[in-house]
């Protein structure tokens, strides 16, 4: 399935325009479907950083590294 504006493949159509399948991109071009709305990064806020210890329990243990 390819959307109808762009011809980019889809695995779904997004919304229909004129009967054809278009694409969330398209379709929000297009005024069909509102945006979704962008989760804000926020830049100030502390970044999930995954930290591993050196004294950790190791998860899998038996597991030679
Ligand atoms: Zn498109």
């Amino acid at each position: 399935m390819q959307c109808a504006r762009c011809h980019r493949w889809l695995f779904k159509p997004a919304a229909l325009s004129g009967g054809l399948p278009v694409g969330p991109i398209c379709a929000v071009k297009l005024g069909i479907t509102a945006p979704k709305p962008k989760r804000m990064p926020s830049l100030l806020g502390p970044r999930i950083v995954v930290r591993v210890d050196e004294d950790q329990m190791a998860l899998f243990e038996g597991v030679a590294a």
